[in-house]
């Protein structure tokens, strides 16, 4: 899956299920509260030099694909990029 842009509750699942199974299920860094929301759009970091896409060595990018997991009590934001979540096992 390529997932950018807006995502609708089934994509949102979809990466709250993947977060699961990579173990990223730790609470909240700062609140200690378990309970994190998928936002219903990806974000973009803009990175100051050139870096190699995952899986494609020919390919450079300055903008780095995320999704954004945000703690529903205290609003801390994680971010966790596209280009390592897509990628298979
Ligand atoms: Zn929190």
């Amino acid at each position: 899956m390529y997932i950018t842009g807006s995502l609708n509750q089934q994509q949102q699942d979809q990466i709250a299920g993947l977060l699961q199974q990579r173990s990223a299920t730790q609470p909240c860094p700062r609140c200690r509260y378990s309970q994190f929301a998928i936002l219903g759009s990806t974000g973009r970091i803009q990175l100051t030099g050139p870096v190699q896409v995952t899986g494609q060595p020919n390919v450079l990018t300055t903008g780095l694909d995320v999704v954004l997991a945000v703690c529903t009590n205290c609003g801390f934001v994680s971010q966790h990029a596209i280009s390592i979540l897509d990628r298979e096992g």
